[in-house]
């Protein structure tokens, strides 16, 4: 650190503040999680320096024998970890998995049988207007992904990402009466759509999905099955969610990233079938920049980490506390969506409840250190800015320790804070929804808690991060 500090005194005390802030405020987050010392360590090293473009063993650069081994190992471990045919460990985040994924399915699925047709293997070696036929083919495809405020992400073809001029874009919903996916519904709307596409996954949704039969739906239209499971692949792994539960066995393609109930470096990962391995692994150059050395080795050891069993144990015991803390909100009398959660997360709807905006419950919370945040539910009258609703995650303060008792906890000071939290009023006469009044001893008070609860779960207790300069 001191040789940060020599360049950068700024960035040195930032990181040393981000310890400080990680340890101080309860971290509820449900896409953040503590990765191992073992896997940051492997992410800040000379690997940074290396180029590979390419794949393992096929570079467009030369002197990648180390890289060769360390790309070739984290692919064999998540294939083992996951079960799967085929792993791409390059893609640098979840949005680049999904972009590859979904460029490796249109070539496959569009490109390729065009070609064919028109008698050349080489798109380079196309004609103009030949050429003109295959990007207009590309981008008359389309995708059925989870409306993005039923709990989908932006890279399922929300109209302010990408994804939404790559495809001809359709959604699906919950159910408005339970907030729950209807298979029925889906199915309907499939025979309807005909997609090339049909995603599942999501990024706030607290049940399970059966991928079995999303898999049967897909094939009744021919559609090919992508599943994004960034948010629970740590359940996978962990095998809470096995059998028909389980997205390896039935989708074609899944994306995930790697830093989330996986708990490893920030990064994307994807999982195929043989028929799709040519082209998701050639997602660098297609699509990606050289890939990052470094990330891929910190993606072995996370791998290596979930293949052993107390991941196992974590994975359970991550569902457990976020089924005793949605039965400990709605026992405060809090709206918990669909009455509790199968996973990691759960929403709660803080319109209904306390007259606020998610965006002032989040801003309340953190007065009184918890980090966690707003999101906008099904339907969401408030929008995706101010929105109505909280995400609360157990990932991270299951890999501090935590158990159902300080979930009880929690769930007590958060009722605390919330039921104090009184909204100004604006110039106009309206509510606020932004500003909020908040009893200074209330803060105070849960803050109090909160460090109290900290305090028995320390993070990283052999990390000691002392500037001397
Ligand atoms: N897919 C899902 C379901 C996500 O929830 C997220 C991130 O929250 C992503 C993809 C994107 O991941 P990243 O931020 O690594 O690009």
């Amino acid at each position: 650190l001191d040789q940060v500090s020599s360049v950068s005194p700024t960035i040195a005390r930032a990181i040393v503040q981000e310890l400080d802030d990680q340890r101080s405020y309860l971290k509820l987050i449900a896409s953040e999680n503590y990765s191992s010392l073992a896997s940051q360590l492997a992410t800040g090293n000379l690997l940074t320096d290396k180029y590979a473009e390419g794949y393992a063993n096929h570079r467009f650069y030369a002197g990648c024998d180390n890289v060769d081994t360390i790309e070739s190992e984290a692919a064999q471990l998540a294939c083992e970890l996951f079960g799967a045919d085929h792993a791409y460990v390059q893609p640098h985040s979840g949005a680049d998995a999904n972009l590859v994924a979904f460029l490796s399915i249109l070539l496959a699925k569009v490109e390729k049988p065009l070609l064919t047709s028109l008698g050349q293997e080489d798109p380079s070696k196309l004609s103009r207007e030949d050429w003109n036929k295959v990007r207009e083919a590309f981008h008359n495809q389309r995708l059925l992904s989870l409306d993005y405020y039923s709990g989908g992400h932006l890279t399922h073809g929300y109209r302010h990402n990408i994804s939404s001029q790559l495809f001809d874009v359709y959604t699906y919903s919950v159910d408005p009466a339970t907030n729950q996916i209807d298979l029925e519904q889906l199915r309907a709307q499939l025979h309807e759509v005909r997609p090339l596409i049909l995603l599942a996954g999501y990024s706030a949704y607290p049940r399970k999905l059966n991928f079995a039969k999303m898999r049967e739906l897909a094939d009744e239209v021919g559609a090919v099955l992508m599943v994004d499971m960034a948010h629970f692949a740590g359940l996978v792994a962990g095998k809470v969610f096995t059998g028909e539960y389980d997205p390896v066995p039935y989708a074609h393609v899944v994306t995930s990233t790697t830093h989330k109930t996986l708990r490893g470096p920030r990064g994307g990962l994807i999982l195929c079938k043989q028929e799709f391995a040519e082209w998701v692994n050639k997602g660098c150059p297609s699509m990606l920049g050289g890939p990052l050395p470094h990330v891929m080795a910190a993606k072995a050891i996370a791998f290596r980490e979930a293949l052993r069993p107390e991941f196992k144990e974590y994975a359970h015991r991550i569902v457990e506390n976020s089924q005793a803390l949605a039965q400990a909100c709605l026992d405060e009398g809090l709206v918990v969506l669909t009455n509790g959660t199968d996973n990691h997360l759960l929403l709660i709807n803080v319109a209904k409840t306390f007259g606020l905006t998610g965006r002032q419950a989040e801003s309340a919370l953190h007065d009184c250190h918890f980090t966690l945040n707003r999101n906008s539910l099904p339907f969401d009258a408030n929008g995706p800015w101010y929105t109505s609703g909280l995400r609360i995650g157990t990932p991270a303060i299951t890999t501090l320790g935590m158990g159902p008792a300080d979930m009880r906890e929690i769930a007590s000071i958060i009722k605390l804070v919330l039921s104090h939290v009184v909204p100004n009023t604006t110039s106009s006469g309206k509510k606020s929804l932004t500003k909020y009044a908040l009893d200074p001893e209330i803060s105070t008070e849960a803050r109090q808690r909160v460090q109290a609860l900290l305090a028995k779960y320390p993070l990283y207790p052999e990390l000691n991060l002392n500037l001397t300069q």
